[in-house]
């Protein structure tokens, strides 16, 4: 093996390298390391890197851990203790966090190496990474499209083979959604398997931490570290934690696959629609059954989702406020004045319009027509699942119903982005589990852009869509492709 080779290379397959003790951790990070100087100029795929903290770390690390001297990208939304954790804001432009979020402790105890943070849309607000008070990042595929969003950084760090595998999180689709248009791996777990202690919050019924990776396999390996109690964190569920990659090798036959009809909607690209089709016709010759479920409440989902994710967002923003961590206006002249311009100065438009939408629909007199008949009808299409899931074992579906769209071409209407949503946003509304891998490509404007599937299954039922993406993954060549910008020159 070539030392170029090795960015390409998958977590488990890296691990392989290193328990034989043919390449140290240090190696590993210094060949990523270069990779990430010579190919980030294009992408802008990363906010911060500190490979010294990194290098040291990888002195000291067992290989032999589970995720020994595994270099892991955190999108910078995560606590890494000492690591700038700006959520691509400009209020917390200088901010480090003071401590390890309990992810990036589980992630250290299981021998992986944090080494530098992700770009995102700022305060996870966003499906591009174009909110982002930091940068654009690019697209692997075609660097004149959006990564998606909000985890951008994260799907295309992972994409360009500038990072084994990284963390991203999900309020409606950050993880699934980026991974699917940047061609490769995420997963939204259950709500409450996965501690967010030390994340920064956006709308906390529906936050989660989830992997984002090159293979099913990785993502059941980091899900294998980071899921778990954690007595910090008061909705983090208190069950035990399977072992994710047990699951994986077991063949389909009697696995009842649900296709819902409100899922096939108009505003699906053609291409995405025939490359799922085909997905669910591979997976019945695998030996899955294919059944017809209704979910009634889908149409809702988006204006509930929107409701309730700026309603929560406006409050748990309401901490930055200048007075204990970042940005601060100058020369206030009284205190509403020092709240008001720290505020003005910091958020960006899309996070105001949040805090906007989301004060309105909590105000008096509007509570109960938005904030309050949003959780109603939030609980309806929880019970939508409830029911298909008496008769499936996963639901299957695109998971962006369109591939990766032209950087600005949908930053003039939020609406028009919001929509972007519209496979992911119920899941997280009903507290479910998913996954999105790719499952084939769309040839648009002579760019071959990736296309996502995305299996969602019954809460804490991860080890289910893991056996099932797998097969699907295992029988096809998609997660193979790499994009062509990124393909690693030979040594001469
Ligand atoms: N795109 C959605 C939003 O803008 C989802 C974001 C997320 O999952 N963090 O809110």
């Amino acid at each position: 093996m070539s030392r170029r080779d090795l960015p390409a290379f998958n977590i488990a397959d890296l691990q392989v390298l290193l328990r034989r003790r043919e390449i140290s951790p240090r190696e590993v990070l210094e060949t990523l390391q270069t990779r990430i100087e010579d190919i980030d100029g294009k992408i802008d795929a990363y906010l911060s890197r500190d490979f010294e903290t990194a290098l040291k770390e990888a002195e000291k690390v067992d290989v032999d851990l589970p995720l020994g001297g595994v270099p892991i990208a955190i999108k910078d939304i995560i606590s890494v203790a000492g690591q700038p954790c700006t959520c691509a804001s400009k209020i917390l432009a200088n901010y480090r966090a003071m401590y390890d979020a309990t992810v990036i402790q589980k992630l250290r105890a299981a021998g992986a190496i944090p080494f530098g943070k992700t770009n995102m849309d700022e305060f996870a607000m966003g499906s591009s990474t174009e909110n982002s008070g930091m940068k654009l990042t690019r697209n692997p595929w075609d660097v004149s499209r959006v990564p998606g969003g909000s985890s951008g950084g994260s799907a295309a760090a992972v994409a360009a083979d500038e990072a084994f595998g990284a963390l991203g999180t999900e309020t409606g689709g950050s993880i699934r959604q980026p991974a699917a248009v940047s061609g490769v791996v995420g997963v939204k777990p259950t709500y409450g398997r996965i501690s967010r202690f030390g994340v920064v919050a956006f709308a906390s019924s529906l936050d989660q931490v989830g992997p984002v990776t090159k293979t099913v396999l990785d993502a059941a390996l980091i899900m294998n570290a980071i899921a778990g109690h954690d007595p910090s964190e008061s909705t983090s569920l208190n069950e035990p934690v399977p072992d994710y990659t047990a699951a994986l090798g077991k063949d389909l036959r009697g696995v009842r696959l649900g296709l819902a009809k409100e899922y096939m909607i108009d505003g699906t690209d053609p291409q995405v629609k025939a490359a799922v089709d085909a997905a669910v016709k591979h997976l019945q010759s695998l030996g899955a059954e294919i059944v017809e479920v209704s979910l009634p409440h889908t149409e809702y989902a988006i204006s509930v989702y929107y409701i309730l994710a700026t309603a929560e967002a406006s409050a748990n923003l309401a901490r930055f406020d200048g007075v204990r961590y970042g940005h601060r206006a100058e020369n206030p002249k009284d205190l509403l004045d020092h709240y008001g311009r720290t505020r003005e100065e910091g958020f960006g438009a899309e996070v105001k319009r949040r805090i906007i939408l989301g004060t309105y629909v909590l105000s008096s007199g509007y509570y109960d027509a938005y904030y309050l008949r949003a959780q109603k009808v939030r609980e309806l299409i929880r019970q939508d699942f409830a029911k298909a899931f008496e008769k499936i074992d996963a639901l299957v579906s695109p998971t962006s119903p369109v591939p990766a769209f032209k950087l600005g071409e949908r930053t003039a209407d939020p609406l028009q982005m919001y929509l972007a949503d519209i496979f992911t946003s119920p899941a997280n509304l009903a507290g479910i589990c998913g996954i999105s891998l790719p499952c084939g490509f769309a040839e648009i404007d002579g760019a071959r852009l990736p296309i996502g599937l995305q299996l969602l299954g019954k809460a804490l039922d991860e080890a289910r869509i893991f056996q099932i993406a797998h097969a699907y993954e295992q029988s096809t060549d998609w997660h193979k492709a790499r994009p062509s910008l990124t393909e690693i020159p030979q040594a001469a």
